[in-house]
C-alpha cells in the first residue's frame, strides 16, 4: 500500500491585534503565497502604505501589521511564528535547483537548530552527500567510495575476503555521519 503524504509547507497567517482581541482572523498560506499575503488573499491582507511612504501588508480589518504564523505544517521547527523567518527559508529553497537538494535541506535543519536559512546554504552544500531509500544502499556507497579512496578495485577476490567489509561499510571511517528524515537515508560529510 501507498500512502502519500503531503508534504507542502505552508503556515496560517494571522493578524496578531485581531487575535489578541478574541477574533480569530487570517488564513492558511502555501509557503510560496507568503511573501504576498495580499496579492493571494486580500479578503484578509491588503498592501497599505505609511505617511512616510514605507509599504506594509496589513489586516483588511483592523488594518493592524504585525501578522504572525499562528500555525504550521511542513516548516522547520525554528521558524516558531515567525512570518519573516518562514520568508527566509523561502529564500533558501528558492536557491536550491535539485528537488533532491530541497528535501535534504529540510534533513539538514531537523539535525541543525537554526533559523539561519540562508546563512547556514554554504554548510549544508559541503557536508551533504547523498540521499538513499534505504540504509543498505547507502553502505554499499560507503563500501563502493572506499574501495575508490585505498585504491582497492585491483585486489584479487581471495584478498577481497580478508578485508573487514563492516570497517568498510563504516561511515564513521570516511568522517561522514547518517540521519534518517522523513523515510530516507541521509549521508554528511563531516565538516
Ligand atoms: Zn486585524
Amino acid at each position: 500500500m501507498t500512502t502519500t503524504t503531503d508534504t507542502t509547507p505552508r503556515g496560517w497567517l494571522g493578524c496578531l491585534a485581531c487575535y489578541n482581541d478574541g477574533r480569530l482572523r487570517g488564513t492558511w498560506l502555501n509557503l510560496d503565497e507568503l511573501a504576498e499575503p495580499a496579492e493571494h488573499r486580500p479578503k484578509y491582507f491588503q498592501k497599505m502604505t505609511s505617511p512616510s511612504g514605507y509599504e506594509f501588508t496589513a489586516c483588511t480589518v483592523c488594518h493592524g501589521d504585525e501578522l504572525a504564523l499562528l500555525d504550521t505544517e511542513n516548516l522547520p521547527r525554528t521558524v516558531g511564528e515567525s512570518w519573516g523567518d518562514a520568508l527566509a527559508y523561502a529564500e533558501a529553497l528558492d536557491s536550491l535547483d535539485l528537488d533532491e537538494h530541497r528535501e535534504a535541506f529540510a534533513a539538514y535543519l531537523d539535525n541543525h537548530y537554526t533559523a539561519d536559512f540562508v546563512g547556514v546554504l554554504d554548510h549544508f552544500h559541503d557536508s551533504f552527500v547523498a540521499s538513499f531509500d534505504y540504509m543498505t544502499e547507502c553502505e554499499d556507497f560507503i563500501e563502493d567510495t572506499a574501495y575508490d579512496l585505498l585504491d582497492l578495485d585491483g585486489l584479487s577476490h581471495s584478498v577481497r575476503d580478508l578485508l573487514d567489509r563492516d570497517k568498510l561499510r563504516d561511515p564513521s571511517r570516511l568522517d561522514m555521519t547518517t540521519t534518517n528524515y522523513d523515510g530516507r537515508v541521509y549521508l554528511w560529510r563531516d565538516c
